[in-house]
């Protein structure tokens, strides 16, 4: 099966993307971690993009593109994937229809993840990422156990410099800008899956299931 997920900064997706590739055993692509892992590795790559990242932009829609059509003729997604972050853009979806055609794939469903904007802001400014596993937690609504480490891997928890704020509000308006209108994009295919994500975790990850429930390979 394979799937995009998409919805603003702090929709769920870092949390419910995993969840759902566990369920459905097949691979999360997270475009953000693809991203900051070359920012960390001090690549070619990461460094050009490190600053886009930084104030919260976007990075070229042709970069990710190539990105993304690289990743997923990997092995290990043969069986199929669940995109997290990508395509964010038009540009980006229309791109990816090309690549999956390319490729001989098709998309079965784009999930919409649906919150209000002061979940949203609550969620990112207590959120604390693992920069070793990619595990999500929050310092309210899913602490770790043992306070700034990961109950994962035992990774250093951080408060992503992006989930500041400052470049917080930034986000939400390239969000809105370029985005959204995905929701109609895919809408149009019959590919939209909307889930209200306000909720507990477990009780979102049921809603997505119902959502997918009944497509090929579910
Ligand atoms: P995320 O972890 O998905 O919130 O992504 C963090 C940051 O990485 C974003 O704010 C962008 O700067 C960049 N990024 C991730 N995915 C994409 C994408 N599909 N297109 C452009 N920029 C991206």
């Amino acid at each position: 099966m394979r799937l995009v997920l998409f919805g603003a900064p702090g929709s769920g997706k870092g949390t419910q993307g995993p969840l759902l590739a566990q369920r459905l055993k097949i691979k999360k692509i997270s475009t953000g971690d693809m991203l900051r892992e070359e920012v960390a590795k001090e690549s070619p790559f990461g460094l050009k993009v490190k600053e886009i990242i930084g104030r919260g932009a976007l990075v070229p829609d042709d970069l990710m593109i190539a990105e993304v059509e690289k990743r997923i003729k990997e092995p290990d997604v043969a069986n199929g994937f669940i995109l997290d972050g990508f395509p964010r853009s038009i540009p980006q979806a229309e791109g990816f229809d090309g690549v999956l055609k390319r490729a001989g794939m098709k998309l079965d469903g784009a999930i919409k993840l649906e919150i209000t904007k002061s979940t949203l802001m609550e969620r990112l400014l207590g959120r604390r990422s693992c920069p070793d596993c990619y595990s999500v937690f929050n310092v309210t609504t899913n602490p770790p156990k043992v306070e700034g480490k990961c109950d994962k891997c035992g990774g250093e928890l951080v408060h992503r410099p992006d989930d500041k704020a400052e470049t917080v509000g930034k986000r939400f308006t390239v969000y809105e800008n370029a985005t959204t209108p995905l929701v109609d994009y895919y809408k149009q295919r019959g590919l939209l899956l909307m889930v209200n994500a306000d909720g507990p975790v477990d009780v979102v990850a049921g809603r997505i299931v119902s959502a997918i429930d009944g497509r090929p390979g579910a």
